[in-house]
């Protein structure tokens, strides 16, 4: 059985949370890869080493002393190797590091977070330490490339069964370091579990998995023990976020789960992420609710729209220009709503309708913002009739409007767009018509 085991940044971000990593490897022979972050926040350490980082970078590019603030990183590193009474050496790396800072290109820099952090946990934990730019391997697009980074991890297992390995960088083919997006450690993670076909992927981290609604929403929510990467996708996608997005794609492909645990209560069951799961009576009829705010919708308006057959990518055209990505798309006979992020058209609104106003010449146009779309998440909706009239009756019954509605074929999720004064209210009627009374 192997098991890849990553620990998030506040799973290491002191001596207290290492002991908390060292009992978890402890406790299971399976866990002989593991996948370490920068040490972040935890208790009284407030600042994230990879923050720290990039705002030297920041002093560097702005001509202003970078030393104060390295001598915070510095002085974090050596505080967790003298609680634990490490003799791994790092204080000359960490001076040359200093040293030669405004030199070495951004990615290099805050990678360094991940190397002396994984440096540290390598010798406390006995295992030896894999550097990330010997083995994770990029094209120089930026994707990883699977072959190079397998047979490069191959010749590591010849020499060890067991070793710790920085997360969140790797290599391009010229050997310059380079860096994931941020968060990007559970990537690693991922990539790792699916070149050593691992059994399972453990990600632990600051929480018990994952919850079926947001508990600054639900008091007390439900905890979610089982979930698709297809609902997981919908549920990040919608503001659910404990995992880095893309960190699903390489383990599903190789159908391997992922477990989201929690460091600091690690006999808390934590979320199984499957491929599949089978239909099941015992399981809730949805597996999660989650939303977000901040959307806003063009509705155009023509006679005979729908005989047009180049209207809608048109439209879509015009967004394109402007780099906006078009999220939903209702139509009805005549008129068509294109749901976008406020954010994004907000300060180009008037060229956008002048643009759509000539592309399409349509007879009337309307903006509106302020809009939430509230995501309602599960495999068994497909299954069981009746999920849209209970979800539209529930909402009706709170004096919710709803503003939007969208479900694709599938039926994994429900999308419901309201005024976003609306946003609590409407995932309080759902989680308590479909989970439990909620206040
Ligand atoms: N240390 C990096 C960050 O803070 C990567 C990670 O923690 O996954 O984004």
């Amino acid at each position: 059985m192997i098991k890849i085991t990553k620990f998030g940044g506040s799973s290491v971000a002191n001596a207290i949370q290492f002991q908390k990593v060292k009992n978890i490897i402890s406790a299971d022979e399976s866990r002989r890869f593991v996948v370490i972050s920068a040490a972040g926040k935890a208790g009284e350490d407030k600042n994230k080493i990879t923050d720290l980082l990039y705002l030297c970078r920041a002093h560097v590019d702005y001509h202003v002393d970078y030393h104060g603030i390295f001598g915070m990183i510095k002085e974090r590193f050596l505080r967790i190797k003298k609680e634990l009474g490490l003799s791994v050496e790092i204080e000359d790396e960490l001076n040359e590091l200093e040293d030669k800072l405004p030199g070495i290109s951004t990615d290099e820099l805050v990678s360094r977070g991940e190397y002396f952090t994984s440096k540290m946990m390598a010798d406390y934990l006995g295992f030896p330490f894999v550097d990330a730019k010997d083995v994770i391997r990029f094209n120089y697009d930026g994707s990883v490339d699977f072959e190079a980074t397998g047979n490069a991890l191959n010749v590591e297992l010849l020499k060890n069964d067991r070793f710790v390995l920085p997360g969140f960088y790797g290599s391009l083919p010229d050997g310059t370091i380079k860096v994931l997006s941020r968060g990007g450690s559970d990537i690693t993670g991922s990539i790792l579990a699916k070149c050593l076909h691992a059994d399972m992927y453990e990600n632990w981290t600051d929480v018990s998995g994952f919850m079926m609604a947001d508990p600054r929403i639900i008091e007390n929510p439900c905890h979610i023990d089982r979930i698709t990467y297809a609902e997981l996708r919908e549920l990040s996608y919608m503001g659910a976020s404990v995992l880095h997005e893309d960190a699903v794609f390489p383990v599903k492909e190789a159908n391997i789960p992922i477990n989201v645990l929690n460091t600091n209560k690690p006999e808390d069951p934590g979320t199984i992420i499957l491929d599949h799961i089978e239909p099941s009576e015992k399981d809730h009829r949805i597996t999660g609710i989650a939303g977000r705010k901040g959307f806003a919708a063009f509705t155009l308006y023509k006679q005979h729209m729908v005989e047009d057959v180049s209207f809608l990518s048109k439209c879509i055209d015009v967004f394109a220009k402007y780099g906006v990505s078009v999220e939903h798309m209702p139509t009805g006979i005549d008129s068509a709503s294109m749901v976008v992020k406020e954010k994004d058209v907000a300060s180009r609104i008037y060229d956008i309708i002048a643009d759509l106003r000539e592309a399409v010449n349509p007879d009337d146009i309307k903006y509106v913002n302020n809009i939430s779309i509230v995501a309602c998440v599960g495999r068994n909706m497909a299954t069981r009739v009746g999920t849209s009239g209970r979800l539209f009756t529930a909402l009706g019954e709170e004096h919710v409007n709803v503003k939007l509605i969208i479900q694709a074929f599938d039926e994994i999720n429900i999308l419901v767009g309201v005024a976003t004064e609306d946003f609590e209210k409407a995932i309080k009627a759902i989680y308590g018509n479909f989970v439990r009374s909620v206040k």
